[in-house]
């Protein structure tokens, strides 16, 4: 966290190395601050240090006179939605998403349910850099209450959007982050057969990582295989990305079953879907073929939703699993995603295989560069020049963020990660020998304005 202190999704840090228990009371006196007194609903992931890190975050926000809601253990997309819908100030998350079990970080959502986006990132900053704190006065310290706050609101939400003829039979793998009790609850109010894994709360993550991808969802392709059910899905540590596994026990590709899904809503409403620089052109071609519209924007779910509310879209995702569905919420959110897919599938009368299968299969590499965070703008910057020297006749590019090259057939996406020490290099194109062909100058370019700045 040397850059600045929120990264594309908030606060993130090694706990009690980048993200101390100091640093998060400050978080809670900023964010009183910035508010000044109202209420604050607060909840956590399952995470180790989920509880020291509210408990810093409550003592700063009361010192400044909020009230405090402890929620405990919820999903993120739970946490915003409950926010907005009981009338809370703000949200403070507490998670590391997807990251390893030794992370975490403060997310914080307006009254809107709406992630605070890069002004007020900074202002919350600076109030922490310059210390600008403003306490209360002792009678007026905050309040703290414990009970009151369920997810009632959400469930009710979930039930008046999705209803399920089918009885689905459903495997569902928390991974034991935050949806670990409400997910499979969830799929069993809507009448599915539910068998859950990795279902209990667990802040070391024994059953997977955190994060949910074709490698750690082994496990879970195979439990869908052998009880000979209808989908499996995994969601990451707190809840806002999904991950499905089809009837066949296949791990459905991310940016497939997104541009899929974004498909299936153009057909039933149109307009604009929203998506970042790092998602597959497969999306652009899914969408344009239906006469809808494509915006992409920075990598961050902060920047989808403000982008769907700026230009009045219909849908949103990243191709990591976050999907955002305007017309219900503003958060990313895991478990809505996975109902509505079922609802998407019963509705087309297809297995989930079929539903993907209509997108084409362009080939996508990826890979990642290690690069001190300070160096890593730096280094994209440098690689910019080198593209436009090794790949003259590009088509188009493009910096909203990082440097997005479309060469014919294919597109190169070079960008500093928002979270790790990284620089992300995606190559994507019509064949998968072109695709590493490019990939492979790519990454020779990357590590030589790496290593030129490390030097
Ligand atoms: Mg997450």
């Amino acid at each position: 966290m040397k850059v600045g202190l929120f990264g594309s999704s908030g606060i993130r840090g090694l706990v009690n190395a980048d993200l101390t228990p100091v640093l998060a009371v400050k978080v809670g006196l900023a964010v009183g601050t910035f508010i000044g007194a109202g209420k604050v609903f607060v909840a956590r992931d399952t995470r180790v240090s989920g509880i020291m890190l509210e408990n810093a975050v409550a003592s700063g926000l009361m010192a400044c006179g909020v009230e405090v809601h402890r929620l405990g253990v919820f999903p993120t997309p739970v946490l915003a939605y409950l926010t907005k819908s009981a009338g809370a100030d703000a949200g403070l998350m507490i998670t590391a998403s997807h990251n390893p079990p030794q992370y975490n970080g403060v997310k914080v959502f307006d009254r809107e349910g709406l992630a605070y986006d890069e002004e007020k990132q900074s202002q919350i900053e600076s109030i922490i850099k310059e210390e600008k704190f403003v306490p209360a006065d002792w009678r007026n310290l905050g309040k703290e209450v414990i009970e009151g706050i369920d997810c009632q609101a959400y469930l009710e939400m979930i039930q008046e959007n999705v209803q399920l003829n089918r009885k689905w039979k459903i495997i569902v793998d928390p991974g034991c982050g935050a949806t670990s009790l409400i997910a499979p609850t969830i799929f069993k109010n809507l009448g599915c057969n539910v068998v859950p894994i990795n279902a209990q709360y667990d802040g070391y993550f024994p059953g997977r990582s955190p994060e949910p991808n074709a490698d750690s969802l082994k496990f879970l392709a195979k439990v869908v295989k052998e009880f000979g059910a209808d989908f499996g899905v995994a969601y990451d540590g707190d809840g806002d990305r999904v991950a499905f596994v089809d009837e066949n026990g296949v791990f459905v590709d991310f940016d497939r079953v997104l541009a899929a899904y974004a498909a299936y809503v153009l057909e039933k409403v149109g307009g604009i879907i929203v998506t970042t620089v790092e998602a597959s052109m497969i999306f652009d071609r899914m969408v344009e073929s239906r006469g809808g519209k494509v915006v992409r924007t920075k990598v961050g779910d902060v920047y989808i939703a403000k982008a769907i509310k700026e230009f009045g879209a219909v849908f949103g995702g990243e191709p990591c699993g976050a999907w955002i569905h305007p017309k219900l919420h503003y958060c990313p959110d895991g478990i809505l995603s996975s109902v509505l897919l079922l609802k998407a599938l019963e509705e087309k009368e297809e297995s989930l295989s079929e539903f993907v299968s209509q997108v084409p299969i362009y080939a996508i590499t990826r890979k990642s560069v290690p690069c001190k965070d300070q160096n890593k703008k730096e280094a994209v910057i440098k690689v910019k020049e080198l593209l436009e020297e090794i790949f003259p006749d590009y088509k188009q590019l493009s910096t909203v963020d990082g440097v997005l090259m479309k060469l014919t057939d294919s597109w190169i996406l070079v960008r500093a990660s928002g979270t790790e020490p990284l620089v992300r290099i995606t190559v994507e194109s019509e064949s998968l020998k072109t695709a590493k062909e490019i990939m492979e100058k790519v990454s020779v370019i990357v590590n030589r304005a790496v290593e030129d700045l490390e030097k």
